[in-house]
């Protein structure tokens, strides 16, 4: 049988320049998740500031209600006095007395749930202000990752297209009836699809190679691991 053999340090030169490539491409993808993640940030501190701003509508509202009951009581409280003093009997002198006492009395239970509310509505005021400041860090947060990224891409698209005809040049020194293999295991492995041989094992799923192996690929054979791998002495 015909060996099919590969130029010594030439696998392990592509396998190196695949590592490179795939780094490269890696940084490439993560600018725009940390973008997204940057993005989701702020939409969940816009939320939060939204949410305070509706507890402080609310408050503020509930506060208002509860003064102009105040006001209303008040009013009745001063037209019950009125009566009182041109009561017709001391029947009609004691009922009186007994509903001013009574609105007197829940005017000054309002009075306290306007005050618990009112400094309520300073704490959440307070509240506000501070997921105000956090949606604008998260906003410049945003704007500065995407400075970051946009910044990088260009550099990053350069390595890119340059590693890949690196690659591609490394690539020549397959022979042509392991090409196909070798674009089957790229495509499901990655960089992964090269590896050197470690303690005479493969270096990706540690199988152990037999002595006659390891003197197959130490003279360049091509041998494909049961993983898929192109394997290859790190030596040579
Ligand atoms: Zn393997």
């Amino acid at each position: 049988m015909r060996m099919t053999t590969v130029k010594p340090g030439g696998l392990k030169t592509l396998h190196e320049l695949r590592q490179r490539l795939a780094a490269v491409q890696e940084e490439m993808a993560r600018g725009p998740r940390q973008i997204q993640a940057r993005k989701t940030a702020l939409k969940k501190k816009q939320d939060e500031l939204e949410q305070k701003r509706q507890a402080l509508k609310q408050l503020k509202m509930t506060a208002d209600q509860k003064n102009l009951q105040l006001k209303t009581n008040e009013a009745k409280i001063n037209d019950l006095r009125a009566k009182l003093n041109s009561a017709g009997s001391n029947r009609e002198y004691e009922i009186l007395t007994g509903q001013i006492d009574a609105d007197t009395m829940a005017n000054s239970v309002l009075e306290d749930e306007i005050l618990e509310t009112l400094s309520r509505v300073d704490l959440v005021q307070v509240e506000v202000k501070t997921a105000e400041q956090d949606v604008k860090a998260a906003d410049e947060a945003l704007a500065k990752t995407e400075r970051d990224v946009k910044a990088a891409e260009e550099g990053l698209k350069q390595q890119s297209t340059a590693l890949a005809a690196e690659v591609a040049q490394a690539e020549t020194i397959l022979p042509p009836e392991v090409v196909l293999q070798y674009r089957r295991i790229v495509q499901s492995m990655g960089p992964d699809a090269l590896s050197a041989v470690e303690n005479k094992a493969c270096g990706n799923c540690r199988v152990q190679l037999t002595a006659q192996k390891l003197i197959e690929l130490g003279s360049g054979k091509i041998f494909f691991c049961t993983c898929g791998c192109l394997l290859y002495m790190p030596n040579k």
